[in-house]
């Protein structure tokens, strides 16, 4: 546990780390063992079969991969030019693999990072063990006969990893990951965090811990493990089968969640009430009296976020797909509940792009943008990286909303100032998280370039308003 000695403000870097490894994934398409990135057409190590993206990155990673080729060449025999079997599990053993050997390079910190927690105990009963077992342990001590380690010690790689691990980049399915042991072992979990990771897409994929709100003295570090906006008992779900605890923090005891409402429906019998989560028993309750049972609630979250997740998949960039869904999941959930937020995340990078967009599109993205923002607002604080994007969004499509409403009478000039200040403040805000956190990538840089000629023109709007030059 970490506390704060004196006074953190937003922004602040507390603590920066280099991964002790990176590695794939448990599941997803084949990645290059050197730079990690998805290989389409790949050029396989003649010695154990696994992939690297390009004779260039297979020469870079040599050296690096010299030790676990060895152990991975002994392994079940690859098909020649087919990275059969990684999807369903061949990658499983790299990155616990690049650990065990990483200790025998480090004997005098091993122990102290061995000393993290495993939950190895409660994860090896798990549905999902028998793969890990299989893939991992088996591979490494039957398939590739290793004996420098036993199978515990193979286990307590693979439940280190899968308790202390951090994603550095999310591929739609994939990605890899890396393990930052100082950071891990210095922060626990909390549903509105004080702090969060601000992690390098490219090597050394430096991990910056960063507070996101002000922390008073005495006030704990803490970071989050899972997605924020999840409701509570998606959250405590999460959080029990990844880390082993139930979690009782002021938002997970909070039937709004501290207003986060993440995990609030619309009560269909009054019409104007919430069916809030119980803090005492299973149900969901509105103050009208009706109540739906947990059981149910569950089923209907899953339901929709199934759908979500495959619309993610298969159409991200179909909109139509993804409005159809807003005008499901609207009447049902409350426009701050999970699945409306999870709809907005995928929904507004895509939504009223190119220019020529119809009005209604754009009002219902700043109806989208909105509430999505007001969550991360309360669970992230001022200053992260998510917030700034979806301020983006809102920004981007509330000014042009301002503007047209304007033109066409709907508003009048002082609306439309107020209206105009308000955006002007919150993109200010979001440039400014750029210029603390920096960009890294392409739609980075466009989002903050766009940002400052948005901040440009309201800017010169307001002037043009208060010389009087739109009257
Ligand atoms: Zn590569
Ligand atoms: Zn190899
Ligand atoms: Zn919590
Ligand atoms: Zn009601």
């Amino acid at each position: 546990m970490l506390l704060a000695s004196s006074t953190i403000l937003p922004g602040t870097l507390v603590v920066e780390e280099e991964p002790i490894v990176v590695g794939p994934n448990q599941r997803g398409p084949p990645l290059c063992l050197h730079c990690l990135h998805p290989t389409p057409s790949p050029t396989f190590c003649t010695s154990c079969g696994h992939p690297f993206c390009s004779p260039t990155c297979r020469e870079e990673g040599e050296e690096g991969h010299r030790e676990e080729c060895k152990v991975l060449g002994r392994g079940r025999k690859r098909e020649e030019g087919k990275v059969k079997g990684w999807e369903e599990g061949g990658a499983m053993a790299i990155l616990p693999l690049r650990l065990l050997l990483w200790y025998l390079t480090h004997p005098k910190e091993a122990p102290l990072v061995r000393r993290l927690k495993t939950h190895a105990k409660e994860k090896v009963t798990r549905d999902y063990w028998p793969a890990s077992q299989h893939h991992v342990v088996d591979f490494l001590v039957e398939e590739c006969g290793e004996d420098r380690w036993s199978r515990g010690e193979v286990t307590e790689a693979v439940t280190i990893l899968e308790v202390n691990g951090f994603e550095i980049e999310n591929f739609n399915p994939g990605g890899f990951r890396g393990f930052y042991p100082y950071i891990a072992s210095l922060t626990s979990h909390s549903c509105r965090p004080t702090c969060h990771s601000v992690v390098d897409s490219s090597p050394p994929y430096t991990n910056r811990l960063v507070a996101s709100r002000r922390i008073e003295v005495g006030e704990e570090l803490t970071t989050t493990y899972i997605p924020l906006t999840a409701g509570t008992a998606s959250r405590r779900m999460l959080l029990c089968q990844g880390w082993c605890f139930t979690c009782t923090c002021p938002r997970c005891e909070d039937p709004s969640e501290c207003g986060a409402h993440t995990g609030s429906l619309k009560c269909r019998k009054c019409a104007k009430g919430l069916l809030l989560p119980s803090t005492t028993s299973s149900s969901w309750s509105c103050s009208c009296g009706h109540f739906m049972e947990g059981q149910e609630v569950g089923r209907l979250v899953t339901c929709f976020m199934d759908t979500v997740r495959r619309q993610a998949e298969e159409k991200r960039y179909n909109i139509k797909g993804w409005t159809d869904l807003v005008k499901c999941a609207g009447p049902i959930f409350h426009p701050q509940h999970e699945v409306m937020c999870e709809i907005a995340k995928w929904l507004l990078p895509i939504m009223g792009r190119g220019g020529g967009q119809d009005l209604a599109t754009i009002r219902q993205k700043v109806e989208l943008a909105n509430p999505y923002l007001a969550v991360l607002d309360v669970v992230l604080g001022p200053l992260s990286k998510a917030r700034a994007k979806a301020t983006f969004e809102l920004t981007d499509a509330a000014l042009v909303l301002a503007i047209r409403d304007f033109e066409e009478d709907s508003i009048d000039v002082a609306t439309l100032k107020t209206r105009l200040k308000v955006y002007k403040e919150k993109i200010t805000e979001a440039l400014h998280v750029f210029q603390v956190l920096g960009v890294q990538t392409n739609f980075e840089k466009m989002m903050a370039i766009s940002l400052g000629k948005m901040e440009e023109q309201s800017e010169h709007m307001l002037d043009q308003l208060e010389e009087g030059d739109f009257e």
